[in-house]
């Protein structure tokens, strides 16, 4: 059997390293140079006004029912005090704080709105809106839209005691009738609308606006999605259904002439200070958790969860948090040094093509 000369062990290395460190490190260089490429796009759409912010909001409990909750459900309530100093922080930063009708034909183009814009929305409409988030919202004079879910023994009023339990139509004729809430649909049962059967679907978007109608007294045209579980297929049935606007829960803000049926709220959880969400609410910060949602939801059910997590964690981290210059600094040299490598890595390989070339042609003249 024959045998090459023996490699040496730095020449070994040198062959790993062009054979597969060089490679994954271009190859590492391009993700991050095509995601700071993608976040200059999100993050010039988000810079641009006018703009409307909505805010999604679920349960409000006292200061002490606050640091009794623990996990998701520091996701879905919101200690009341703390709701106030949201409220608060955005009149302080000239917020104005718009109605439904208002908001919806914004983003339809149909009308302007007053800069900056908020929409306030809560989801799924328990008694604690009524007795804690109400007297606030009268007190600043703001406003906000409530989502009804409007079977009472749905899961989403099961926890949280008497104060989350499903609002009474006699509450929802009283909250109507002194104007400081408007009314959209949230489903019947709160459960995943992309899950069911043609029938259940339709019964789910029909039998719950009608519910509300006849609560409140006027017609209602739009809805938010039960858990952001929402596919084409939903929207297009809540289309025919005759809703106007569809609302979610994909992070970002809108703009006029975006697309109605999937106006992008953020959620506010309990652990969001009203400095952190003035933060949140400026086109780095948004910019960010746009791209990390889209990038969990592309890469989710391809690469797994777990996957789908760490990249979104990386991106997380990578992206700037604040509009300063800092960020804007460094997402610039972020993306023009993997832009470097591959350029210089492009031209190398290009003057190798043309040295390979010249020889085949010097060989080929030869007699
Ligand atoms: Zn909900």
């Amino acid at each position: 059997m024959h045998t090459g000369p023996a490699k040496s062990p730095s020449r070994r290395l040198r062959t790993i390293a062009v054979r597969f460190v060089r490679p994954s490190l271009l190859a590492a260089a391009l993700v991050i140079a095509a995601l700071y490429a993608a976040w200059g796009v999100v993050y010039w759409n988000e810079t641009r006004t006018p703009r409307l912010a909505c805010l999604m909001y679920h349960r409000f409990a006292t200061r002490a029912e606050f640091r009794a909750c623990h996990g998701d459900e520091r996701l879905y309530t919101v200690d009341v005090e703390r709701f106030e100093s949201h409220l608060a922080r955005l009149r302080e930063l000239g917020y104005h704080f718009v109605r439904l009708a208002e908001a919806v034909a914004f983003v339809r183009g149909e009308r302007d709105l007053p800069q900056p814009a908020v929409l306030i929305t809560i989801d799924d409409g328990c008694r604690s809106v009524l007795t804690r988030a109400a007297p606030v919202l009268r007190r600043l004079g703001a406003r906000a839209t409530l989502f009804l879910t409007t079977d009472p023994d749905a899961y989403v009023f099961d926890e949280g005691g008497k104060e989350q339990t499903q609002l009474m139509p006699h509450d929802l004729q009283a909250l109507a009738a002194e104007g400081t809430f408007d009314f959209g649909a949230h489903g019947v049962t709160h459960r995943p609308l992309r899950e069911l059967s043609d029938v259940e679907l339709a019964g789910e978007l029909e039998t719950s606006r009608a519910a509300i109608e006849l609560a409140v007294g006027a017609p209602v045209e739009a809805m938010a999605v039960p858990g952001n579980w929402y596919d084409d297929r939903v929207l297009e049935f809540a289309r025919k259904a005759g809703y106007g606007a569809v609302f979610v829960s994909d992070p970002g803000t809108n703009r006029a002439g975006d697309d109605a049926t999937r106006v992008r709220r953020l959620n506010v959880s309990g652990d969001v200070t009203a400095a952190t969400l003035a933060d949140q609410l400026g086109p780095a910060a948004m910019a960010r958790r746009r791209l990390t949602f889209a990038l969990q939801r592309a890469v989710r059910d391809t690469l797994g969860p777990a996957t789908a997590g760490a990249l979104t964690w990386a991106a997380g981290v990578l992206l700037p948090r604040h509009d300063d210059r800092l960020a804007a600094a460094g997402v610039g040299l972020g993306a023009a040094i993997p832009g470097i490598i591959v350029l210089s890595l492009r031209m190398r390989a290009r003057a190798k093509r043309r040295r390979d070339a010249t020889m085949h042609q010097t060989g080929a003249i030869r007699p």
